[in-house]
């Protein structure tokens, strides 16, 4: 049975303007793309950060730079288990879950655990020592979307039992955790709904469209458009994101309602095929594949919520995204065609 066990929230101001107080932060799913950036913008705020990990799909690599910092640690676990001997912290980021379609639905069975089970442990991690709590969830809510852009309010078109449900539906109901969570007054969650991100760091073998089209142009190899290429996804770079996530996580007062983060700049995969090329100087061919299962038609955040309680808006245009992730996935030190993942 669930422990109905809560700890006094912790302090959370930053002490009247002085330097930001230091806090202890645990960073689940910190190995990946997202969490290993979240974790060094948290290092370089001040605060202890504690990533943990299944390596599931995250790579030590992307926390190596960080593994010699004397306020850094690695936790090797898997969410869906309870964590004995947790650590007392002041703050649970969850990013915790495969988000690239061919790994989520690799194991769709253990995606769903994730987000329900693993959710809820990390929750109760969270109630039991009065942290607060931040939850990645996705625009995948909106599943392929009647209202255009999406606001937090659209309740979303999401297949229950196609092959994306295990995350769409994943998440949605660790939204649902999360928020039960908070009017229990257990845990002070926090939702961000996250559309499409991209940045240096990606896995090469990830299937995201940015990482693909990238390694492709790169390699001289047919660029894979799925479908027509005239649906649209609007791309956020990656620290734009991750200084979002933040400053939500930051907010002294809790909005009780999720928070649309992404760019509203929309594009059709075409056009990012085309794009590509031309910034890779690549002569590959465009090949047409079949559009997957519930492939979602447009998808465009509404951020005037994150706007009015965050001031918060992105400021890297795609164009200027795409050169350093595009330098990255040239550079020596990117992966290169990496084995699929466990
Ligand atoms: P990612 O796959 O690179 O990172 C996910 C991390 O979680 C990996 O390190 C993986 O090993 C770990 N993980 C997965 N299952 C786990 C488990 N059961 N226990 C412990 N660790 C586990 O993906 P990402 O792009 O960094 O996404 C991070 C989070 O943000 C995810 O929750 C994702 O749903 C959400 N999100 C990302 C995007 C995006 O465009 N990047 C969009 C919407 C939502
Ligand atoms: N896509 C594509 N070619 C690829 C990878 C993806 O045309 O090699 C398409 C995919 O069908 C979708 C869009 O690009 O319409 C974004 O896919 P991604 O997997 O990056 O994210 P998501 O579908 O979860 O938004």
């Amino acid at each position: 049975m669930a422990s109905q066990r809560r700890a006094a929230p912790r302090r959370q101001d930053d002490g009247g303007g002085a330097a930001p107080a230091r806090r202890r932060v645990l960073v689940a799913g910190g190995a990946g793309f997202l969490g290993g950036h979240l974790c060094a913008l948290l290092l370089r705020q001040g605060h202890e950060v504690i990533a943990l990990d299944s390596l599931q799909t995250g790579l030590m690599a992307n926390l190596a730079p960080l593994l010699e910092h004397p306020r850094f640690r690695f936790i090797h676990h898997d969410i869906c288990d309870r964590l004995h001997d947790a650590p007392s912290v002041d703050q649970v980021f969850n990013l915790a879950c495969p988000a690239s379609p061919p790994q989520y639905q690799a194991d769709p069975v253990h995606t769903m655990l994730t987000n329900v089970l693993g959710t809820h442990n990390l929750l109760e991690l969270a109630a039991g020592c009065g942290a607060r709590f931040l939850q990645a969830s996705t625009s995948e809510v909106y599943g392929d979307p009647e209202q255009h852009p999406q606001t937090e309010a659209y309740r979303g078109h999401v297949s229950p039992t196609g092959p994306r449900a295990c995350y769409d539906e994943g998440k949605r109901a660790a939204e649902t955790l999360c928020f039960d969570m908070l009017r229990l007054g257990r845990v002070d969650a926090r939702v961000v709904r996250i559309f499409n991100t991209y940045g240096p760091r990606m896995r090469a073998d990830d299937g995201r469209i940015v990482s693909n089209f990238i390694c492709q142009a790169l390699a001289g190899e047919p660029l894979t458009i799925y479908g027509s290429g005239t649906q649209t996804r609007s791309f956020c770079f990656v620290s734009d994101l991750i200084r979002g996530m933040a400053a939500l996580m930051a907010l002294p007062d809790n909005p009780r309602e999720p928070v649309n983060l992404g760019n509203p700049g929309e594009r059709s995969i075409a056009e990012i095929a085309e794009l590509v090329r031309s910034m890779t100087n690549s002569a590959s061919r465009i090949v047409h594949r079949p559009l997957p299962v519930d492939d979602p038609r447009r998808r465009c955040p509404d951020i005037g919520r994150a706007r009015a309680l965050l001031g918060w808006q992105p400021e890297v245009a795609l164009e200027d995204g795409l050169r350093p992730t595009i330098a990255w996935f040239a550079g020596a030190g990117a992966p290169k065609r990496l084995p699929a993942a466990a």
